[in-house]
């Protein structure tokens, strides 16, 4: 049988079996709505309020009334940022890093084009942000603030200074959401270091299925519902809840808060182990953000003068799954935002491949890549007229 490895989980994680084992019953005996005031109702009430306390102690919420279950990331990030602008009256200025995901720039690219002033930092070349630009946009502002800045980078793995950030926005008044969607069991959350007003996960980043996530909003936090409906997650989502899901994302943030120690040296390990039989292997690899504090499990390395996609392609072939550093758009090929945002070349950005490590990668997995890597660089390079 073929063998696959997957080097993709910040794409997505598999399903964890204690996750799936959790569900289940949730499928098949207790499909109550939690709405319900009979047994059958109370049981599925009872399960989403255990979740929900779980999502709490995930985050370090100190109420579970904090958490809103939403359908994915990016609907938490939506429902931040424009949940936000309409419950609060009074001019408001946009603030963010250009390297955010699509989940934030989409929502507040939509909000200034209603209007509001959107102020983009930029990161250094290093990954980092721009703390002088931040500090200046910060004191210049009339309006008030609200500023979304990722936990750490979905493409670079970079850690972003978000309590830094937040206080800094906290103190002028501000709100400030934070989209931790890599970050979340990877590395520690907690709610009461760093003064988040707001903080979006989502499932299938921590072994939970696709389609589930869900939004922080600390006690006392403006927030207008973007689904209006029942009364469902106190009114601020309406819509009878995805119960087996949310047992699933609670599951999995008890096993990510017992796990992530384990887990984040293990994958260290395996990604250090990676990066270093790479830069070995060939002269032309650069590792994206080597020296700025990274998630465990991500390594973003730029192959110079190869095509990212080939390489990908060519990975595939062996049952290797691997994402690039570029996005198709339309038909075209486009340089990844985040890899252009920090000045990385272009010689570099095309032949950029994210590797990110997972709970179930094994060092064979690892050795295995690092088998077959060589004959693929070396059938490109033989292809491609820049080396011969
Ligand atoms: N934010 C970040 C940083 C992500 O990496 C992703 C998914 O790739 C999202 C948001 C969107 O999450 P979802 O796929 O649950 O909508």
């Amino acid at each position: 049988m073929s063998r696959t490895v997957y080097l993709d989980h910040n794409a997505t994680t598999p399903i964890a079996p204690e996750v799936i084992d959790a569900m289940q019953p949730f499928f098949s005996d207790h499909w109550g709505n939690p709405s319900s005031l009979y047994g059958m109702g109370n049981q599925a009430k009872r399960a989403v309020d255990q979740a929900r306390r779980s999502v709490a102690a995930f985050v370090g919420a100190s109420d579970p009334s904090e958490i809103i279950f939403t359908s994915s990331g990016t609907e938490g990030n939506n429902l931040a940022l424009r949940g936000t602008v309409k419950a609060l009256p009074g001019p408001m200025r946009l603030l963010s890093s250009s390297v955010e995901h699509s989940a934030v720039l989409e929502p507040l690219g939509a909000l200034a084009e209603e209007g509001l002033r959107w102020d983009q930092v930029p990161v250094h070349p290093a990954g980092t942000i721009n703390s002088t630009v931040f500090e200046e946009i910060l004191a210049e502002a009339e309006e008030r603030v609200l500023a979304s800045f990722m936990w750490a980078n979905n493409e670079t793995g970079i850690v972003f200074p978000v309590r830094m950030l937040a206080e800094a926005v906290k103190e002028a008044g501000g709100i400030f959401h934070s989209d931790a969607v890599q970050a979340a069991g990877k590395l520690q959350i907690d709610v009461q270091q760093v003064p988040v007003d707001l903080l979006t996960i989502s499932g299938h980043k921590l072994y939970a299925p696709k389609g589930i996530g869900a939004l922080y909003v600390r006690r006392g936090t403006r927030l207008d519902s973007l689904m209006k409906g029942g009364h469902q997650e106190r009114g601020r989502r309406g819509g009878t809840e995805n119960v087996p899901f949310i047992v699933g994302l609670g599951k999995a943030c008890e096993l990510a808060m017992k796990q992530l120690e384990e887990d984040a040296l293990r994958e260290a390990r395996l990604r250090d182990r990676l990066e270093q039989g790479i830069l070995a292997m060939y002269d032309g690899a650069v590792v994206v953000g080597e020296h700025a504090e990274r998630l465990p499990n991500t390594s973003n390395i730029c192959f110079r003068h190869m095509e990212g996609e080939a390489v990908l392609m060519m990975l595939d072939d062996q049952g290797i799954c691997v994402s690039t550093g570029a996005a198709c758009e339309s038909g075209s090929i486009e340089p990844s935002h985040v890899l252009k945002a920090m000045h990385i070349e272009t010689a570099l950005i095309n032949g950029a491949i994210r590797f990110s490590v997972g709970r179930y990668t094994t060092e064979q997995d690892i050795e295995f890549l690092l088998e077959k890597l060589p004959a693929i660089l070396n059938r490109l390079k033989a292809l491609s007229p820049r080396f011969n």
